[in-house]
């Protein structure tokens, strides 16, 4: 991928989908336990499979079976597309930001563990697409906490960044990695706790804050 590094100056704040943009936990945790009926094989408990969204499907299922991961994981790429918009949508506030971010000149892309693919499906189906610069999904290189999906939305961009927004430790991790300053919200996967144990810049039950550190560019 070229990187252009004419534009110097640092405009990109980027955000992870699952759990930051959009409330897609009950449906991803309905395709994660279908592949479980679908093998016949016993399921793990909801609360048990939430506190793992954010990790890569193959880490995931690997935690409950680990002799049938990729098998799971075809099942589950079989019917997440179809059933992705059940009950998913943007969590409250999160259009007009991000309408606000992109009209005061900022550069706005998703960093998220989902493959490229089916997160440029995701934010299209819920809208959102047309509010961002960039879709960047983790394709065959090292997920967060590792810094890689961040540093390739900024080149795609062809700026640098501000902002990590995210809603787990792996997120803010890989915010700090990147050399970002960090936000995390509290709607998502992790608890308060554990995101305050990462120490981010700003946690809140909200994205106002955001607004508050960004202001029109001139
Ligand atoms: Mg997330």
């Amino acid at each position: 991928m070229e990187r252009r590094v004419s534009t110097v100056d640092a405009r990109g704040i980027l955000f992870d989908l699952d759990g930051t943009l959009v409330d897609s936990l009950p449906d991803i945790i309905d395709s994660f336990l279908h592949g479980f009926a679908h093998l016949g094989l016993p399921a793990p408990a909801h609360a048990e499979v939430r506190a793992l969204i954010g990790q890569p499907l193959d880490v995931m299922y690997s935690r409950f079976a680990p002799e049938h991961v990729d098998a799971l994981c075809v099942a589950y790429r079989e019917h997440y597309p179809r059933n992705f918009l059940n009950r998913s949508r943007a969590f409250p506030g999160v259009e007009t930001v991000l309408r606000t971010l992109r009209e005061r000149g900022y550069l706005l892309s998703v960093a998220t563990t989902k493959r490229s693919d089916m997160a440029r499906r995701f934010v299209d189906a819920l809208g959102l697409g047309g509010l961002l610069h960039h879709v960047q999904g983790t394709d065959g290189f090292p997920h967060k906490p590792a810094p890689d999906v961040l540093h390739r939305a900024l080149a795609a961009m062809g700026t640098r960044g501000l902002w990590m927004v995210g809603d787990t430790t792996l997120d803010l991790r890989a915010g700090q990695a990147a050399g970002l300053r960090t936000y995390a919200v509290t709607w998502g996967t992790h608890s308060h706790e554990e995101l305050a144990s990462a120490t981010p810049d700003e946690l809140q039950p909200d994205l106002e804050r955001l607004l508050a550190h960004l202001p029109p560019l001139g």
